[in-house]
């Protein structure tokens, strides 16, 4: 793969260059390879958050300079992600709230109240995507092909045997295991057939596809979107849901200052969304570095970024398949441009993911994630681990042995990542699968590992900055 862009993206974000310690004293360039749990800010979020810091005043009810100022850029930064997603105002709000899971919650405690029939949520789901609806209205679960792909005949039978019993089908717009996009505007066609809604947790498309929700009187439309700031270069605290506006009714679920019209002394008049369902102090900041993420990623040219991205995807995960002992969850077939995010977990041969985890970063200098990525019911299921399987490693974990809990290790890149850095990346795999560790690890109860004589010290910023005070 040529990289005419690779230095063009990696110009735009921050702390990419950085030194970090590795065995034997020294330091290299450290290569991040764990977007898909959180991403470095895109430098023109970084300096605006800075620059606003300097203006920044609470929202909506101020008169002063600041105030107005500050409220002008919030309800920016919502046209903005409105813009970003397709929103059409007339029909949908755009919600900030704190990130995915919040989102999810939120329409999980509203549908159990206003609607109470059953989601229908996929195997592949983050616990962030199956858990509030669990608990809450209770869920139907779809099963998934064997590779781990959404699977349409599951969904449909699903829905037609709940014969109207489902009010929502709930799915990820691409897996945080295996990067599998899913047909989310398929799912909504089914949905709406059926006399369901579809919520789709975007926390891993968002960044990496193009999202359009879709007018309302398109059978395939979106209802709601979930997603988070951190995962798109604005790791500020915030997120945003996009909901019907006719979803929200009533009393929401938090309730504060911000949200109402009137209160009297035994009544309440709730305000019209989204700030009812905004109560008490926003975070300014976070929506305002959110709203410049997407504008500058369509700036940049988020189509020709994806298009990049997915070229390094398929260098990964081609990389990693040549590596002896390395499966890829899901497999590692080529499939459609686009179907797939530059992302691949992967588990080698006779290791336990952590210490491969901990190789990459203490010997390599490279960041990955290990374990089930909050998602344990998909991995149980690409590791084609059978239901006794997991109830005895269940047993286990409840018994406190944190060790036998299976897993894999996930590299998930970005825009900035580069050609050389994958390479990099399957070299060491290759080194460290072979066998051919430069130090010892030790596991700790909890199922981490460390190299024996500990990791190298390091200096948190906060321990620099009071130093220097
Ligand atoms: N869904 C998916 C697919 C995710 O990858 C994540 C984050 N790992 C979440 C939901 C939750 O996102 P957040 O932690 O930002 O709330």
């Amino acid at each position: 793969m040529t990289s005419p862009h690779a230095g063009h993206w990696r110009e735009h974000f921050a702390g990419i260059d950085l030194p970090v310690p590795v065995l034997g004293g020294g330091s290299v360039t450290g290569i991040n390879f764990d977007n898909a749990a959180s991403t470095p800010p895109l430098k023109r979020v970084r300096d605006l958050v800075t620059r606003f810091s300097d203006v920044y005043s609470s929202v909506h009810r101020g008169t002063g300079y600041k105030s107005r100022l500050s409220t002008q850029a919030y309800e920016e930064a919502r046209e903005h992600v409105a813009r970003f997603l397709g929103v059409d105002s007339a029909s949908q709000v755009v919600i900030f709230v704190k990130g995915t899971t919040d989102a999810l919650n939120r329409i999980a405690a509203e549908q159990a109240r206003l609607d109470g029939r059953h989601v229908l949520v996929t195997e592949m789901e983050h616990h962030a995507d199956l858990l509030p609806w669990r608990h809450r209205s209770g869920h139907v679960i779809a099963g998934l092909s064997t590779s781990g792909h959404i699977d349409m005949d599951a969904i449909e039978r699903a829905l037609v045997e709940a014969h109207g019993g489902i009010g929502l089908v709930a799915l990820c717009g691409a897996s945080n295991v295996t990067g599998f996009v899913s047909p989310v505007h398929e799912v909504a066609e089914l949905a709406h057939r059926h006399g369901a809604r579809i919520s789709v947790d975007a926390a891993q498309l968002a960044p990496h596809h193009r999202i359009d929700v879709r007018p309302a009187n398109d059978p395939g439309h979106l209802d709601f979107v979930s997603l988070s700031g951190h995962k798109m270069y604005a790791p500020y605290g915030a997120g945003v849901l996009v909901a019907p506006r006719d979803f929200f009714s009533g009393a929401p679920e938090v309730m504060g200052g911000g949200a109402i019209s009137i209160v009297t002394w035994d009544d309440t008049v709730w305000a019209d969304l989204p700030d009812r369902e905004e109560a008490g102090s926003p975070n300014v900041i976070g929506a305002v570095a959110l709203g410049v993420a997407v504008d500058t990623i369509l700036e940049l040219g988020f189509d020709e970024m994806l298009a990049y991205e997915s070229a390094l995807g398929e260098r990964l995960i081609a990389g990693l398949a040549r590596v002896p002992g390395v499966g890829v969850l899901g497999g590692a077939e080529d499939g459609k441009r686009g179907a797939r995010l530059a992302l691949a977990s992967f588990v080698v041969d006779g290791m336990h993911h952590g210490l491969v985890a901990a190789a990459l970063s203490h010997e390599w200098g490279i960041a990955v994630r290990h374990g089930c990525f909050c998602a344990n019911p998909y991995v149980f299921h690409l590791l084609h681990m059978s239901k006794e399987a997991v109830t005895a490693v269940e047993g286990e974990v409840t018994s406190g042995h944190r060790t036998a809990l299976p897993g894999a290790v996930r590299a998930s890149l970005a825009p900035y990542n580069t050609p050389e850095e994958v390479d990099r990346f399957v070299d060491a795999v290759r080194h460290i699968a072979a066998g051919r560790l430069r130090a010892t690890y030790v596991q700790a109860g909890d199922g981490t590992f460390a190299p024996a004589g500990g990791w190298p010290r390091i200096e948190s910023p906060l321990q620099a900055a009071s130093r220097r005070a």
